[in-house]
């Protein structure tokens, strides 16, 4: 069982980011020193007077890390979206529709984490996996066990995982089988209270590195009544809320059959959207959803792999965007497949060609094709990284001081690298390079809050 590790006192090297949407900045050979709150305290230049003074100072007090040439530290990658408790189950079952894939796969797995060996094992693999792939900041969804659930924010905790975790609750008898849904929305609502006062009174959790989430699985798994609840929770507490929104066909027409309004219309009756919701899929939102999204602050977390399988659908992302609604990346394991945000970014920008291109040559091409519906490779750095932070509220995903140094060191120099980096690549190639070649294996080092917690 590893410790917590300790926080790293500054890195020298050179990094890339996105500050803001399609713009992308390399910081050449610079360093970055680190507070002991694992924020950026400042940045500078290496060989500038106070870059030098910060090396001399660090190198003598062994605290400094200093990067090779040829390697880029990236910020950390920030997942929205993550079944933690599907793990086992990923590329299983895909080729079922959404509501079978829940019903005959989804729900057994879920059901076994009453088991608290069996969800231990389970979550200590994820997060180790996760942390692998660069993943510093993950949205999880967990099951409807309170014990097993509170284990998950044990082991972010322990891991040094930046962690929004949410108990799910699911009371409604029609649609959540017998074996696996909550006993009523009184004991969905008593849960979630619980699960949040445990996070909140965590040992070691006191700067809230770990937060609660309320989580209504979505409008169909839950009564009316307890969608209520949970929206005067989410005000009373100011907590963060997740759920899942017009994912698919069946979804999106079965909320508007049984509310009478749209999916995103029926959460803002019940009182779920807020600047802390962060809704997973959205594909089927429609022009006044998008309204009551921006109007309340509500994310969205764009999971393209996942719905490949399970959406009928790919999302208006750049339309999403021009009009200023918050959009990260979510993997939505185990409906999408893989672990990798990074993947993720490339998904999001294939699945925004698709829906430029059009998909089906029967069709004439100026009406097979959606215009100005792609995305550039920028812009798909910048979901999986800054855009993740807007939308969670948290000061992650960019290099500037203030914000917590979370960070990857990606290193093309490994056994098994398909990435390949010139010592006279620009930027920009050096990003299309990493978005489209690199892996887990180029994954070298990863840090949250300044702590180094995983290396390769
Ligand atoms: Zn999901």
């Amino acid at each position: 069982m590893p410790a917590t590790p300790t926080i790293t006192g500054a890195v020298l090297g050179t990094a890339l980011h996105a500050p803001s949407r399609g713009r992308l900045e390399l910081l050449a050979d610079s360093v970055f020193a680190i507070g002991a709150d694992g924020a950026i305290e400042s940045i500078h230049g290496g060989a500038s007077p106070e870059g030098a003074a910060l090396v001399a100072r660090h190198r003598a007090a062994r605290t400094l890390r200093e990067l090779e040439a040829g390697q880029y530290l990236l910020p950390g990658l920030i997942d929205l979206h993550v079944h933690a408790p599907q793990w086992p189950q990923r590329g299983l079952a895909l080729d079922h529709p959404l509501e079978v894939w829940l019903q005959q796969y989804t729900f057994p797995l879920e059901s076994r984490y009453a088991d608290l060996a069996f969800a231990n094992s389970v979550y200590e693999d994820l997060v180790d996996n996760l942390l692998a792939n660069g993943t510093t900041t993950a949205l999880y969804y967990a099951s409807i066990h309170l014990p097993a659930t509170q284990r998950l924010a044990d082991i972010c905790l322990r891991r040094s995982q930046r962690a929004l975790i949410g108990r799910v609750a699911m009371d409604h008898p029609d649609q959540c089988p017998a074996y696996y849904r909550d006993a009523s929305a009184a004991a969905a609502e008593a849960d979630t209270r619980t699960f949040i006062e445990y996070v909140e009174a965590l040992p070691g959790n006191a700067r809230g590195f770990i937060k609660p989430v309320i989580t209504p699985r979505f409008i169909p798994s839950c009564t009316d009544e307890l969608l209520y609840r949970l929206g005067a929770l989410a005000r009373a507490t100011g907590c963060h809320v997740q759920t899942h929104c017009s994912e698919s066909d069946w979804a999106h027409g079965f909320v508007h059959s049984r509310c009478g309004v749209s999916d995103t219309a029926a959460l803002n009756r019940f009182g779920l959207l807020s600047r802390n919701t962060i809704l997973a899929h959205g594909n089927f939102i429609g022009d006044d959803d998008i309204g009551l999204l921006v109007a309340s602050g509500t994310g969205i977390a764009h999971c393209p792999l996942s719905n490949f399988y399970f959406s009928d659908a790919v999302l208006p992302l750049r339309s999403l965007l021009d009009r200023n609604v918050h959009v990260g990346l979510g993997t939505d394991i185990a409906g999408g497949a893989s672990p990798s945000i990074l993947d993720n970014a490339r998904h999001a920008i294939l699945s925004s060609r698709a829906l430029e291109s059009g998909v089906d040559p029967r069709q004439d091409r100026a009406t097979r094709r959606r215009e100005s519906a792609r995305i550039d490779v920028p812009t798909a750095f910048w979901l999986a990284t800054a855009a993740g932070g807007i939308a969670l509220d948290l000061p992650v995903g960019v290099f500037k001081p203030g914000f917590q140094f979370d960070a990857l060191l990606i290193d093309p120099e490994v056994p098994g690298s398909n990435l390949r980096l010139a010592a006279d690549d620009p930027p920009h190639d050096v990003l299309q390079k990493i978005i489209y070649g690199a892996s887990r294996v180029n994954v070298r080092e990863v840090w949250v809050a300044g702590r180094s917690v995983h290396t390769a």
